[in-house]
């Protein structure tokens, strides 16, 4: 099973890409964590992205597709991928369209998480992930059963991250709208997308991108 999902930031790509993760055995390939653990540890690419990411715009198309063409073709991808939070430009999507000509595969489905604008301000800036195990948390829609504790691991530290504050989220959606919303209309002429009603309850959503997985794409 090979994925892309498609969505705004807040959508629910990154909840929803762990648990078709964890129920299917394929790879969450997450670009957006891949360079926050660079910036974290400090490295020469997380100095070059960091002021970028913190300002919400889109990290040039061509580390972008370097990082995915090394990590595509690690060993644990062989069994299927999602890609969450790529490609972002049209240039990206050509770039791992000719990446997976030369690997000899191909996407089965892109998905699309459906949001208006309007909830993912509020679903942002009230999320957090626990420290230890990365498990995502919302104040409002998504709270750890117990506070304060992880439901996962029972880790208690928990962290938010720095580009979910009001500013930058508005400047991450304007990159959406404007670099990778023409994606949509890019993969439906492939026949490859697939649209998912992203406003329901997390349940809700994994049940509705089952279903389509079930139907394939249309
Ligand atoms: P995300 O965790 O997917 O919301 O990504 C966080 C930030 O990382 C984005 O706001 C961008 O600055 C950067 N980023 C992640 N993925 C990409 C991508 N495919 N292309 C360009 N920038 C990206």
């Amino acid at each position: 099973m090979r994925l892309i999902f498609l969505g705004p930031p807040g959508a629910g790509k990154g909840t929803q890409a762990k648990r078709i993760e964890e129920r299917f055995g394929v790879v969450q390939l997450s670009t957006g964590d891949m360079l926050r653990e660079a910036v974290n540890a400090g490295t020469e690419l997380g100095k070059q992205v960091s002021e970028v990411m913190q300002s919400g715009a889109l990290v040039s198309d061509d580390i972008i597709v370097a990082l995915i063409q090394e990590r595509i073709r690690q060993p644990d991808c062989a069994k299927g991928f999602i890609l969450d939070g790529f490609p972002r430009t049209v240039a990206q999507a050509e770039a791992l369209d000719t990446m997976l000509d030369t690997l000899g595969i191909a996407v089965d489905a892109v998905l699309e998480l459906k949001v208006d604008d309007v909830v993912l301000v509020d679903r942002i800036s009230n999320r957090f992930t626990c420290k230890d195990c990365g498990q995502g948390y919302n104040t409002k829609f998504d709270p750890p059963k117990e506070d304060g504790v992880c439901d996962k691991c029972e880790g208690v530290e928990f962290v938010y991250r720095p580009d979910d504050n009001a500013e930058t989220v508005a400047a991450r959606l304007a990159a959406y709208h404007e670099q990778t919303a023409p994606l949509l209309p890019y993969y439906a002429e492939k026949g490859s997308l697939c649209s998912v009603d992203a406003m329901q309850d997390i349940d809700a959503v994994t049940r509705s991108i089952y279903t389509v997985l079930e139907q394939g794409a249309s």
